[in-house]
C-alpha cells in the first residue's frame, strides 16, 4: 500500500472523534525530529482536524517512523485546525505556543516567545528548579510553587513579574526523567525543543511583548556567558569584588526570585543595566566596566 507522510507540530494530535481523518491514517507514529510529529496517512488529505490532546497519545506510543514515501506538511490555520498541504513551510514547526529557537553562540540557545504569559508559564518550573531560594534542586508541583510565591508577594504575580529566563541544560534532566510529572503542555514543548541536543548547553528566553526586550536579552546573554565561559566569569568576579554590593544583593534576594548560590551572577547582570529600580545601588564605574567587558566577549 502506498503511504504518505504528514508533518505536524508536536503539540497537536489527532482526535479519534474526527474519524474521517483518524481512519485514514494507516498508522499514527512519530519521531522526535526537531519537535515535529510525523503521521502516516493511507492517502493524502486536503484537510484534517487536529486537536491538542491527540499528540499526547501519539507521543506515548513513541513508535519509530520509517522514512519513506511522499511527505506532506500540515500547517495550522487556526487553533485546533490543521490543513494538509503539499507546500513546504520553511518557517519550521508550529506549536501551541509560538516559540522560536535560535542558536546565538556556542552552546547557547535563545527562545523567543510571543508574550510574557507564554514565556513565564513555560519556564516557571525550570527556572525555579534552577534559581528559587525555596525550590532550587527540588521536585515540586506548580500548585506548591504558586502557594509559596503568594506567601512572599501577597499575590501570585509571577506571570507579570518576570520577562527574561535563563537555565543551564542540567535543569532539564529531571524533567526528561519524569520526576516532574505530570508535565504541562508548555513544559513538553520546551523539552521537545532540546530532546536531541547534546549536553551541556544553556537556554535563555525573552519575549516580544517586553518593552525593554533588548536590555532583557543582554541580561540573559550575560548569564549564558557567565555560565559557559570561565574566563568571562573570572573577569566579572574580579570586577564585582572591588565593589560593595550588599544592598543590591539584599534587594534581589527579597524578590523571592533568586537563590544565594546564583546571586553573584545576578549582581553582575543587574549591574550591567540602567533604568531599573536598583540604579541607585549600582556604581556608574561598575556599570561601565561590566558593559565593556561584555562587549569584549560578545559581539552580536
Ligand atoms: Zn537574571
Amino acid at each position: 500500500m502506498r503511504t504518505y507522510l504528514a508533518r505536524v507540530s508536536l503539540v497537536c494530535f489527532l482526535h479519534p472523534k474526527h474519524s474521517s481523518f483518524y481512519n485514514s491514517c494507516a498508522k499514527v507514529s512519530l519521531t522526535t525530529f526537531k519537535n515535529v510529529l510525523d503521521v502516516e496517512l493511507a492517502r493524502p488529505r486536503s484537510s484534517a482536524r487536529l486537536e491538542y490532546w491527540t499528540l499526547k497519545a501519539c507521543f506515548l506510543q513513541r513508535r519509530k517512523f520509517p522514512w519513506k514515501s511522499k511527505k506532506l506538511d500540515l500547517y495550522q490555520d487556526s487553533i485546533g485546525e490543521i490543513q494538509v498541504s503539499r507546500v513546504q513551510i520553511p518557517s519550521g514547526p508550529f506549536t501551541m505556543i509560538k516559540v522560536k529557537k535560535t542558536k546565538i553562540a556556542d552552546k547557547v540557545y535563545l527562545l523567543d516567545f510571543k508574550n510574557q504569559h507564554d514565556i513565564s508559564s513555560t519556564f516557571i518550573r525550570f527556572q525555579e528548579y534552577y534559581e528559587s531560594p525555596k525550590f532550587k534542586g527540588k521536585i515540586f508541583a506548580l500548585k506548591e510553587y504558586k502557594k509559596w510565591y503568594k506567601s512572599i508577594n501577597g499575590r501570585f504575580t509571577y506571570y507579570q513579574d518576570w520577562h527574561g529566563f535563563n537555565i543551564p541544560s542540567y535543569v532539564l534532566v529531571p524533567f526528561y526523567k519524569g520526576k516532574f510529572n505530570p508535565l504541562s503542555k508548555k513544559e513538553k514543548v520546551l523539552l521537545n525543543l532540546f530532546r536531541e541536543e547534546k549536553h551541556p548547553f544553556y537556554i535563555i528566553g525573552v519575549h516580544s511583548g517586553d518593552k525593554d526586550r533588548e536590555d532583557t536579552l543582554k541580561h540573559e546573554i550575560a548569564h549564558s556567558l557567565f555560565y559557559t565561559n570561565p574566563k568571562y566569569k573570572k573577569d566579572v568576579k574580579k570586577i564585582l569584588n572591588e565593589y560593595n554590593l550588599d544592598e543590591l544583593e539584599k534587594q534581589l534576594l527579597l524578590t523571592g526570585g533568586y537563590n544565594k548560590s546564583t546571586i553573584k551572577d545576578e549582581l553582575h547582570t543587574y549591574s550591567m543595566e540602567r533604568q531599573n529600580k536598583y540604579d541607585h545601588l549600582i556604581p556608574t564605574t561598575l556599570y561601565k566596566r561590566l558593559n565593556k567587558l561584555f562587549n569584549k566577549y560578545y559581539s552580536s
